[in-house]
């Protein structure tokens, strides 16, 4: 089953969520999404990868949300056997002191363009298990720090065994996020000195061998987000034969902090955009953090009617979407807008069909979708609904909203109800919807179908963003506050716009943004030539998806971290 796989060495690329198909709930958010549109690009360029998970059993949860907007959590326990193949080896970590056992599901994934690139689903719902420790690779970012400790024993040590195991010939680790950092101590493990030749005192590891295996991609721009874990539990937790005074040289003395492993441990580490590459340079002294921006797969995130568009305009744009810069000169605007009317027109269906509510094609939409917690202001919007009122008054316009909050994270879920309420509020003049359960389908309609992309994150926490990437190939400028990647992809009035007041008060995002809809978005939409409005929705296609694309970004990984 493996046989196509192994024998060409390939680099072993680690997340602990991976957005492989909808109906395969193991990601919850940006994170997942970026390591699915990883590999969707490595099989279309057809850079040998093999990608290691968890299987998530329980799925990241199904959203409902009640009339007042209280989201209701439901595990959805998928089936494996449904969409994966169960591989035959097994191999086992000590975790507690008791042997776990770790086996894999595979799941192909199969590009458009013919490339296939494999990825292993790690479990341990295994009958040779502890009950408890079948329940393992059950509940992404589920349970407390034991139970992430010990996920991440499982996807960090158990995957570099089990890819050894199955016999895979791994030229470089690249570790997507902290959370697989552990992954370096097994390969530590692995590559040690002959003892006869180390003197007292000096380390037993042969620690720029892997420094030189691994690569390592942070994504959170603030401490908190760090997994750090305490020394009692881990000497509690994992194999006692790791010695701990080694790992505190490596994973900072107070307590293991994941970050500082992988930093330590990689030769190459990088930020997801410019501006979060500095912001981890100034976190990070003494380390080098270089800056890759997040792209999104092409194809993937390309509506049906667009991708019509591309193959005649077009041709080869989903292999080189560079071409795509070719937008604005080589696409009439009739067909631009022709595409757009398709894709807005199943977006309003979808919305329909979900919550009731009818839009108007005629009318702009406005969507913001994404995880929904604190840093990323949701309710920016919604601070003035009375001035609300007044824009739309005169330049009427409805608002697609959708995205789930962590099931521990209360500042979330009460950030939902207070939507709902301000869409109560805003009955009879402005439409509001707010569809449950957002997930890679959900994206692909919303980030094609609205008119303009808001994004209003608190500087400088959004390390990168990907979904304003998503709606620029399907032409829907972005009208997004300067953080992450908009830093690069915006110039003013050609792809989009900046939220941004002059001397950089995030207090006032709220006013700038009203401004920015009330003077210039809604008149521009409104203008009697709608030419100048698909003029930005052209800036956006050619200036910015044709950069903001994950092959762009594979290629630099391939060139910079994974070749050297
Ligand atoms: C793209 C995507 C995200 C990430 O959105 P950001 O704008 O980067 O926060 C989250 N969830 C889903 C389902 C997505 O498709």
């Amino acid at each position: 089953m493996l046989d196509e796989f192994i024998h060409e060495p390939r680099v072993a690329y680690f997340s602990m969520e991976i957005a492989l198909r909808n109906e395969i709930p193991t990601y919850a958010g940006g994170l997942g999404v970026l390591a699915g549109d990883t590999v969707r690009s490595a099989v279309d360029l057809m850079i040998p990868i093999v990608a290691v998970s968890l299987v998530s059993r329980a799925g990241y949860f199904h959203q409902q949300i009640d009339a007042q907007g209280r989201q209701i959590e439901q595990a959805v326990f998928w089936e494996p056997e449904r969409w994966t193949r169960a591989l035959d080896a097994k191999i086992a970590v000590p975790i507690e002191g008791r042997t776990v056992w770790v086996g894999a599901w595979l799941y192909v994934v199969e590009g458009h363009m013919g490339g296939r690139q494999p990825v292993l689903l790690l479990d341990t719902d295994l009958n040779e298990n502890h009950p408890e420790d079948r329940e393992i690779t059950h509940y992404l970012y589920g349970g407390d720090t034991v139970y992430r400790l010990k996920q991440e024993i499982v996807l960090g040590i158990g995957g570099v065994r089990l890819l050894q195991a199955l016999g895979f010939n791994v030229r470089h680790y690249h570790m997507n996020e902290g959370h697989s950092a552990l992954l370096g101590l097994e390969l530590l493990r692995r590559y040690t000195y002959p003892t006869e030749d180390v003197r007292p005192g000096e380390s037993l590891y042969d620690l720029p061998r892997v420094r030189d295996l691994c690569s390592f991609t942070t994504h959170t721009p603030i401490e908190a987000g760090h997994d750090r874990f305490a020394y009692d539990t881990v000497q509690r937790v994992l194999d006692n034969d790791f010695d701990i005074e080694s790992i505190k040289h490596l994973a900072g003395e107070d307590s293991l902090n994941m970050t500082r492993l992988a930093l330590n441990l990689s030769e190459y580490v990088n930020g997801v955009a410019k501006k979060h590459a500095e912001v981890s340079n100034a976190m990070f002294p003494g380390y080098r953090v270089h800056a890759i921006t997040n792209g999104v797969h092409p194809f993937t995130w390309t509506a049906e009617s667009f991708r019509q568009l591309y193959n005649h305009y077009i041709p080869g744009w989903c292999h080189e979407p560079q071409l795509l810069m070719r937008a604005d000169c080589c696409i009439p605007d009739a067909a631009i807008w022709e595409s757009h009317v398709q894709a807005k027109q199943h977006l309003i269906e979808k919305v329909q069909t979900l919550t009731g509510v009818l839009l108007d094609p005629k009318l702009p939409i406005i969507g913001f979708a994404r995880r929904m917690t604190a840093y990323k202001r949701p309710d920016l919007l919604f601070s003035d609904i009375e001035r609300l009122k007044t824009i739309a008054r005169q330049h009427p316009f409805q608002i697609v909203l959708a995205g789930k909050a962590h099931a521990h994270d209360e500042n979330g879920k009460h950030l939902i109800e207070q939507l709902y309420a301000h869409a109560h509020d805003l009955a009879g003049a402005i439409r509001v919807a707010y569809l449950p359960d957002y997930n890679i389908e959900l994206a692909q309609l919303l980030t094609a179908g609205v008119d303009v992309w808001l994004n209003t994150p608190l500087p400088p926490l959004e390390a990168s963003g990907t979904s304003g990437m998503k709606a620029a190939l399907n032409g829907v400028p972005s009208l997004s506050v300067l953080d992450g990647w908009w830093i690069e992809g915006c110039i003013e009035g050609v792809t989009g716009w900046a939220i941004s007041d002059a001397a950089g008060r995030a207090e006032n995002d709220g006013h700038e943004l009203y401004d920015k809809l009330e003077q210039v978005v809604f008149p521009l939409y409104y203008s009697n030539d709608r030419s100048s409005w698909i003029k930005v929705m052209k800036g956006a296609i050619s200036k910015n998806s044709s950069y903001f694309n994950s092959h762009r970004m594979m290629h630099r990984y391939a060139t910079e971290a994974y070749i050297r």
